[in-house]
């Protein structure tokens, strides 16, 4: 990703792709004080593009740091991004994090905050799941409780549980990990949220230790104005069989229809379909 043309945004100037670099003594790279947003434009426009900017501030204070930009300053910046990249639909990766300064040991307050905003084009996360299914791996990782680490922020740290679960997941060719939490309740995948149906409602967990996605916001949203019944709650491992339908939800997943999880299988059914292709129309609305 770092050798190709074009421009990324940097501390409030637009740099060439290729000297988009930071210090290898930066206090992210060995602490992981950064947190990042992760949005797709379409037909030129960031879907729900302030809710992202403002859950990025969120995540940046509740790892102990404040992003110097107003959320105006951060939305014109990604507008510039997304511009400069001539992409109508891109995936945008907004990233701040605590660089290089005083501090060299754990504590970073010294040390200067920066920011980074880069477009790219970013097709189907799931590749062809999306028509079939996806096939996930359960993780032995577990989402940890938010008195161990902030679960709601879109930090970096977190993100050590999600790719050595992606590893492990795509050693065994499944597409992704679906993680239990401390507790042992389903939780979510490693970059998505996840949803079930049974009987005509949908079961989703309650994102009381993991990201509450934007996504997920917006799916539950579209099925209460259908007048589906969906339930927000803690799920066991043991309800996964009686479930007949599941997808996951994310910026960069959108709504994937999940075929496996472990043993269990689920059909790529007709309220899935339905909801995959409403969320197309209204990113696009
Ligand atoms: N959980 C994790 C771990 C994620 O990385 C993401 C993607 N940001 C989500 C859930 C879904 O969040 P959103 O719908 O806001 O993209």
């Amino acid at each position: 990703y770092d050798n190709r043309d074009g421009h990324i945004w940097m501390d409030g100037e637009m740099v060439d792709w290729r000297e988009a670099n930071v210090h290898i003594l930066t206090h992210a790279m060995h602490y992981a004080s950064s947190v990042f947003e992760g949005e797709r434009a379409y037909n030129g426009k960031i879907f729900k593009s302030r809710e992202h900017s403002e859950r990025l501030k969120r995540s940046a204070e509740m790892i102990d740091f404040e992003i110097p930009y107003t959320i105006d300053e951060i939305e014109a910046a990604k507008a510039e991004v997304l511009a400069a990249s001539g992409l109508q639909d891109a995936y945008v990766r907004a990233v701040a994090w605590r660089g290089v300064g005083e501090d060299m040991g754990v504590a970073s307050a010294r040390n200067p905050v920066r920011m980074a905003i880069a477009a790219w084009e970013w097709g189907a996360y799931y590749g062809d799941a999306k028509m079939k299914g996806a096939k996930l791996d359960i993780s032995k990782w577990k989402r940890p409780s938010p008195e161990t680490i902030p679960s709601h922020a879109k930090a970096a740290g977190l993100y050590m549980i999600c790719t050595m679960s992606k590893h492990a997941a795509e050693a065994k060719g499944c597409s992704d990990a679906m993680m239990y939490d401390y507790r042992g309740y389903v939780a979510e995948a490693t970059g998505a949220n996840i949803f079930f149906v049974k009987d005509g409602e949908v079961h989703t967990p309650t994102p009381d230790c993991f990201l509450n996605g934007i996504t997920r916001q917006t799916v539950i949203d579209m099925l209460r104005e259908k007048n589906i019944k969906v339930h927000e709650r803690h799920i066991m491992p043991e309800e996964l069989e009686g479930f007949e339908q599941c997808w996951l939800t994310g910026t960069a997943a959108e709504v994937t229809p999940v075929g496996q999880i472990g043993d269990w299988n689920f059909e790529v059914g007709a309220l899935t379909r339905e909801i995959a292709l409403d969320y197309e129309k209204l990113v696009r609305s």
